[in-house]
């Protein structure tokens, strides 16, 4: 099925004609519970990883203290989207109630040196998402993080890869795994995608100042919020990027190691629509998620909770051998 975002509910490039020049193209991935394959476009879904290439892992020292099972969090969850199709007033067998209870925060022996597989968090096909920045001869984009987070700024350690599918000939399964992860809501839940593209305007911070002086006006005469129409909530690759941070800087984006000015390459989203919907995010297919009794909600597919932040992956331009840039975002309207 696809995801149609509805018609905007106001064209801010006829409230404010300068945000004509300003668009910009972002794809909604519109992640929904799924079974992807090797083959597909997912979050939380299975790489397409040469058999005979390393698996990265992530080398450092982790301070960390409370961990969980990875395999306690997968059937933990499996069996929790299970038992919602099931009757609400049915009972968790005793097999079922000793599996989520193994599904707690255990305490561990600080720091955890052992090096650790990182966890699969994206694969984008080009095919699937127009202008998908890829290098030449590559398809694939390919996103992992480290379960720890143990780095700079407490933002997680992501390695990015990308690749040509043609090329890969017999695949890695199943990869390796970190037995461990720091928290349940680091392990994204299977999705697929249906990705859709729609407009951007940049986040008022990025405006020019005397268009931005105009928002704050009109957000004060009419009680909207400009940044719920501008910016596509969720999943997403390319479009504008940072909308706000605690980086004083955090209008521009950010500067690779090399100096150059990074571009967005992928946001590791909230939900797929804010709770009031004032942009008119939710898609047409999705009206009635509210009244759809599932697990997970349809809006909040991947469980990653990212302490109500978004993540933001920039790649740079002047080359893709260098490291992406990973910036937390505030999202408060
Ligand atoms: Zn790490
Ligand atoms: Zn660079």
């Amino acid at each position: 099925m696809t995801r149609t975002t509805p018609p905007r509910p106001l064209e801010l490039a006829e409230v404010f004609p300068e945000l004509a020049r300003m668009s910009r193209n972002v794809t909604r991935l519109h992640p929904r519970a799924g079974l992807p394959t090797v083959e597909d476009s997912s979050v939380g879904g299975p790489l397409l990883w040469p058999q005979d290439e390393p698996w990265p892992m992530c080398t450092r020292s982790h301070e960390v203290y409370e961990v969980v099972e990875l395999e306690a969090v997968r059937a933990a969850h499996h069996l929790t989207v299970a038992r919602w199709s099931r009757p609400e007033d049915e009972p968790p067998t005793p097999e079922e109630q000793s599996l989520l209870s193994r599904n707690k925060p255990k305490k561990t022996d600080s720091p955890h040196t052992d090096p650790v597989p990182l966890l699969p968090v994206a694969q984008l096909y080009a095919r699937d998402v127009p202008g998908l920045p890829c290098p030449d001869g590559a398809n694939l984009l390919q996103i992992l993080w480290c379960p720890f987070m143990d780095h700079d700024d407490d933002v997680p350690a992501v390695h990015v890869r990308w690749r040509s599918a043609d090329q890969v000939t017999a695949f890695l399964s199943p990869p390796p795994e970190p037995p461990v992860i720091e928290r349940e809501d680091y392990w994204p839940a299977p999705c697929v995608l249906h990705p859709e593209q729609v407009t951007e305007y940049p986040a008022p911070e990025q405006l020019p100042a005397a268009v931005s002086a105009r928002v704050d006006a009109w957000q004060e005469d009419t009680g909207h919020h400009y940044t719920e129409f501008a910016v596509a909530p969720g999943w997403k690759a390319g479009g504008w990027g940072v909308v706000s941070s605690d980086e004083d800087d955090a209008a521009d984006p950010p500067r690779c190691g090399c100096g150059a000015v990074t571009a967005p390459l992928f946001t590791v989203g909230l939900s797929e629509w804010n709770e009031d919907d004032e942009g008119g995010w939710r898609p047409l297919e999705d009206a009635d998620a509210d009244d759809r009794r599932c697990y997970p909600p349809v809006g909040d597919p991947t469980g990653i909770e990212l302490g109500d932040e978004e993540l933001q992956i920039y790649y740079c331009p002047e080359s893709y051998e260098h490291p992406p840039v990973t910036v937390r975002v505030y999202r408060l309207l």
